[in-house]
Protein backbone atom coordinates (compact mmCIF):
# COMPACT_ATOMS: atom_id res chain seq x y z
CA UNK A 1 0.00 0.00 0.00
CA UNK A 2 1.17 3.86 -0.86
CA UNK A 3 0.70 6.09 2.12
CA UNK A 4 0.79 9.73 1.80
CA UNK A 5 2.11 11.69 5.27
CA UNK A 6 1.51 15.10 5.11
CA UNK A 7 3.09 16.57 8.56
CA UNK A 8 5.20 19.87 8.98
CA UNK A 9 7.15 17.74 12.38
CA UNK A 10 10.00 16.28 10.20
CA UNK A 11 10.69 13.71 13.35
CA UNK A 12 7.02 12.68 13.49
CA UNK A 13 6.96 11.93 9.61
CA UNK A 14 10.19 10.60 10.06
CA UNK A 15 8.99 8.42 12.50
CA UNK A 16 5.45 7.49 10.96
CA UNK A 17 7.93 6.42 7.63
CA UNK A 18 10.08 4.01 9.30
CA UNK A 19 6.90 2.32 11.28
CA UNK A 20 5.33 1.82 7.85
CA UNK A 21 7.64 0.64 6.10
CA UNK A 22 9.04 -1.76 8.43
CA UNK A 23 5.06 -3.03 8.04
CA UNK A 24 5.33 -3.16 4.52
CA UNK A 25 4.02 -0.14 3.05
CA UNK A 26 5.25 2.24 0.67
CA UNK A 27 5.46 5.90 2.12
CA UNK A 28 5.93 9.37 0.18
CA UNK A 29 6.10 12.26 2.37
CA UNK A 30 5.01 16.11 2.45
CA UNK A 31 5.99 18.75 4.76
CA UNK A 32 3.63 21.67 3.78
CA UNK A 33 -0.64 21.45 3.08
CA UNK A 34 0.28 22.11 -1.12
CA UNK A 35 2.60 19.83 -1.80
CA UNK A 36 0.81 17.36 0.55
CA UNK A 37 -2.59 18.19 -1.68
CA UNK A 38 -1.05 17.62 -4.77
CA UNK A 39 0.60 14.38 -4.19
CA UNK A 40 -2.68 13.18 -2.65
CA UNK A 41 -4.28 13.93 -6.30
CA UNK A 42 -1.50 13.03 -8.66
CA UNK A 43 0.01 9.91 -6.84
CA UNK A 44 -1.70 6.69 -7.00
CA UNK A 45 -1.64 6.89 -3.08
CA UNK A 46 -4.03 4.47 -1.01
CA UNK A 47 -3.93 6.34 2.39
CA UNK A 48 -3.48 9.56 3.26
CA UNK A 49 -2.08 10.40 7.37
CA UNK A 50 -3.32 13.83 7.57
CA UNK A 51 -1.85 16.65 10.38
CA UNK A 52 -4.12 19.13 11.09
CA UNK A 53 -2.26 22.09 11.59
CA UNK A 54 0.25 22.26 8.76
CA UNK A 55 2.12 25.48 6.90
CA UNK A 56 0.58 27.12 3.61
CA UNK A 57 -2.47 25.27 4.10
CA UNK A 58 -3.77 23.76 7.20
CA UNK A 59 -4.97 20.38 7.29
CA UNK A 60 -9.01 20.83 6.89
CA UNK A 61 -8.41 23.09 3.65
CA UNK A 62 -5.89 20.06 2.12
CA UNK A 63 -8.79 17.71 3.49
CA UNK A 64 -11.74 19.57 1.57
CA UNK A 65 -9.31 19.73 -1.53
CA UNK A 66 -8.68 16.15 -1.42
CA UNK A 67 -12.50 15.52 -1.55
CA UNK A 68 -13.35 17.44 -4.71
CA UNK A 69 -10.99 15.41 -6.22
CA UNK A 70 -10.76 11.73 -4.99
CA UNK A 71 -14.06 11.61 -2.62
CA UNK A 72 -13.33 7.78 -1.36
CA UNK A 73 -9.29 8.00 -0.36
CA UNK A 74 -9.27 7.48 3.30
CA UNK A 75 -7.27 10.07 5.22
CA UNK A 76 -6.53 10.02 8.60
CA UNK A 77 -6.36 13.11 10.82
CA UNK A 78 -3.45 13.62 13.53
CA UNK A 79 -4.85 16.22 15.70
CA UNK A 80 -3.26 17.69 18.52
CA UNK A 81 -3.98 16.68 22.03
CA UNK A 82 -6.93 16.86 23.83
CA UNK A 83 -8.16 19.18 21.11
CA UNK A 84 -11.98 18.16 21.08
CA UNK A 85 -12.93 21.13 18.87
CA UNK A 86 -9.94 19.78 16.15
CA UNK A 87 -11.28 16.36 16.54
CA UNK A 88 -15.14 17.54 15.89
CA UNK A 89 -13.24 19.68 12.76
CA UNK A 90 -11.53 16.76 11.73
CA UNK A 91 -14.58 15.10 10.93
CA UNK A 92 -17.04 17.62 10.05
CA UNK A 93 -13.89 18.27 6.81
CA UNK A 94 -14.14 14.62 5.95
CA UNK A 95 -11.90 13.12 7.54
CA UNK A 96 -12.46 9.14 7.69
CA UNK A 97 -11.00 8.59 11.23
CA UNK A 98 -8.47 11.19 13.50
CA UNK A 99 -5.96 10.20 15.90
CA UNK A 100 -4.41 12.29 18.65
CA UNK A 101 -0.84 12.66 19.45
CA UNK A 102 0.96 11.79 20.78
CA UNK A 103 -0.27 8.14 19.34
CA UNK A 104 0.96 5.00 19.96
CA UNK A 105 2.33 3.58 16.51
CA UNK A 106 -0.13 0.44 16.95
CA UNK A 107 -2.82 1.97 17.56
CA UNK A 108 -1.66 4.36 14.30
CA UNK A 109 -1.55 0.84 12.55
CA UNK A 110 -4.69 -0.22 13.87
CA UNK A 111 -6.65 2.32 12.26
CA UNK A 112 -4.89 1.98 8.94
CA UNK A 113 -5.49 -1.32 8.94
CA UNK A 114 -9.20 -0.56 9.69
CA UNK A 115 -9.99 2.12 6.96
CA UNK A 116 -8.38 -0.11 4.50
CA UNK A 117 -11.19 -2.63 5.63
CA UNK A 118 -13.61 -0.11 5.06
CA UNK A 119 -12.28 0.97 1.49
CA UNK A 120 -12.07 -3.00 0.26
CA UNK A 121 -9.07 -4.79 1.54
CA UNK A 122 -10.27 -7.57 3.86
CA UNK A 123 -8.25 -8.30 7.21
CA UNK A 124 -10.12 -10.31 10.00
CA UNK A 125 -10.86 -7.14 12.74
CA UNK A 126 -10.39 -10.09 15.56
CA UNK A 127 -7.56 -11.91 16.87
CA UNK A 128 -8.36 -15.31 19.23
CA UNK A 129 -5.99 -17.67 21.65
CA UNK A 130 -6.99 -19.89 24.01
CA UNK A 131 -10.14 -18.10 25.69
CA UNK A 132 -8.75 -14.82 24.59
CA UNK A 133 -10.48 -12.42 22.28
CA UNK A 134 -9.50 -8.91 20.65
CA UNK A 135 -11.76 -6.81 18.70
CA UNK A 136 -9.45 -4.08 16.75
CA UNK A 137 -12.15 -2.00 15.57
CA UNK A 138 -14.04 -1.53 19.00
CA UNK A 139 -10.31 -2.20 20.72
CA UNK A 140 -12.53 -4.32 23.45
CA UNK A 141 -10.98 -7.55 24.69
CA UNK A 142 -12.49 -10.26 26.46
CA UNK A 143 -11.69 -14.01 28.34
CA UNK A 144 -14.03 -15.75 27.73
CA UNK A 145 -17.81 -14.14 27.77
CA UNK A 146 -16.19 -11.87 30.56
CA UNK A 147 -15.27 -8.61 28.88
CA UNK A 148 -11.67 -6.91 30.45
CA UNK A 149 -11.27 -3.44 30.52
CA UNK A 150 -7.97 -2.28 29.55
CA UNK A 151 -6.36 1.03 28.86
CA UNK A 152 -5.73 2.06 25.30
CA UNK A 153 -1.88 1.07 26.03
CA UNK A 154 -2.43 -2.17 27.69
CA UNK A 155 -4.78 -3.39 24.77
CA UNK A 156 -2.03 -2.04 22.81
CA UNK A 157 0.49 -4.65 24.09
CA UNK A 158 -1.57 -7.19 24.34
CA UNK A 159 -2.30 -6.82 20.51
CA UNK A 160 1.59 -6.98 20.09
CA UNK A 161 1.63 -10.28 21.97
CA UNK A 162 -1.55 -11.96 20.14
CA UNK A 163 -0.13 -10.62 17.04
CA UNK A 164 3.41 -12.59 18.06
CA UNK A 165 2.29 -15.58 19.55
CA UNK A 166 5.23 -17.65 21.03
CA UNK A 167 8.28 -15.21 19.88
CA UNK A 168 10.42 -14.12 22.42
CA UNK A 169 10.06 -10.47 22.70
CA UNK A 170 12.75 -8.04 24.10
CA UNK A 171 12.24 -5.02 25.69
CA UNK A 172 13.63 -2.40 23.34
CA UNK A 173 10.87 -4.56 20.87
CA UNK A 174 8.32 -3.87 22.80
CA UNK A 175 8.94 -0.55 23.87
CA UNK A 176 9.38 0.43 19.95
CA UNK A 177 6.42 -1.04 18.97
CA UNK A 178 4.38 0.25 21.46
CA UNK A 179 5.34 3.72 22.84
CA UNK A 180 5.71 6.90 21.36
CA UNK A 181 8.41 9.13 19.73
CA UNK A 182 7.92 11.20 22.54
CA UNK A 183 8.95 8.77 25.09
CA UNK A 184 12.20 8.28 26.46
CA UNK A 185 12.99 4.58 27.32
CA UNK A 186 14.69 5.18 30.66
CA UNK A 187 12.53 3.41 33.24
CA UNK A 188 10.71 -0.22 33.48
CA UNK A 189 7.79 0.79 32.08
CA UNK A 190 7.54 -2.76 30.04
CA UNK A 191 7.89 -4.46 33.00
CA UNK A 192 5.09 -2.18 35.01
CA UNK A 193 2.71 -2.97 31.80
CA UNK A 194 3.49 -6.49 31.45
CA UNK A 195 2.29 -6.75 34.85
CA UNK A 196 -0.36 -4.56 35.08
CA UNK A 197 -1.67 -6.58 31.59
CA UNK A 198 -1.07 -10.38 33.63
CA UNK A 199 -3.13 -8.70 36.53
CA UNK A 200 -6.01 -8.21 34.28
CA UNK A 201 -5.46 -11.15 31.03
CA UNK A 202 -4.19 -14.03 33.14
CA UNK A 203 -6.68 -16.63 34.66
CA UNK A 204 -7.49 -16.72 38.04
CA UNK A 205 -5.51 -20.01 38.46
CA UNK A 206 -2.99 -21.27 36.22
CA UNK A 207 0.44 -19.93 34.72
CA UNK A 208 0.42 -16.37 33.35
CA UNK A 209 -0.27 -16.24 29.80
CA UNK A 210 2.87 -14.44 29.43
CA UNK A 211 6.02 -15.54 30.96
CA UNK A 212 9.06 -13.98 31.45
CA UNK A 213 12.29 -15.38 29.76
CA UNK A 214 15.03 -14.54 31.38
CA UNK A 215 17.75 -12.60 29.52
CA UNK A 216 15.64 -11.95 26.95
CA UNK A 217 12.44 -10.35 27.45
CA UNK A 218 8.93 -11.94 27.43
CA UNK A 219 7.01 -14.46 25.30
CA UNK A 220 3.07 -14.76 25.08
CA UNK A 221 2.37 -18.38 24.99
CA UNK A 222 -1.26 -19.17 25.63
CA UNK A 223 -0.82 -22.79 25.82
CA UNK A 224 2.71 -22.77 27.33
CA UNK A 225 4.90 -26.31 26.78
CA UNK A 226 5.05 -28.14 30.57
CA1 LIG B 1 1.94 20.36 12.41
Amino acid sequence: MLILIIEDEAAIARFLKRGLNAHGHRVVCAYDGEEGTRLAVDEPVDLVLLDISLPRLDGREVLRRIRIRRADLPVLMLTARDDTRNKVDALDAGADDYLTKPFVFEELLARVRALTRRSGQAESAQIQTDGLTIDLLSRHAWRGDEKIELSSREFALLEYFMRHCGQVLSRQQILSAIWDYDFEPTSNVVDVYVRHLRNKVDPPDGPSLIQTIRGAGYRFDPAPNP
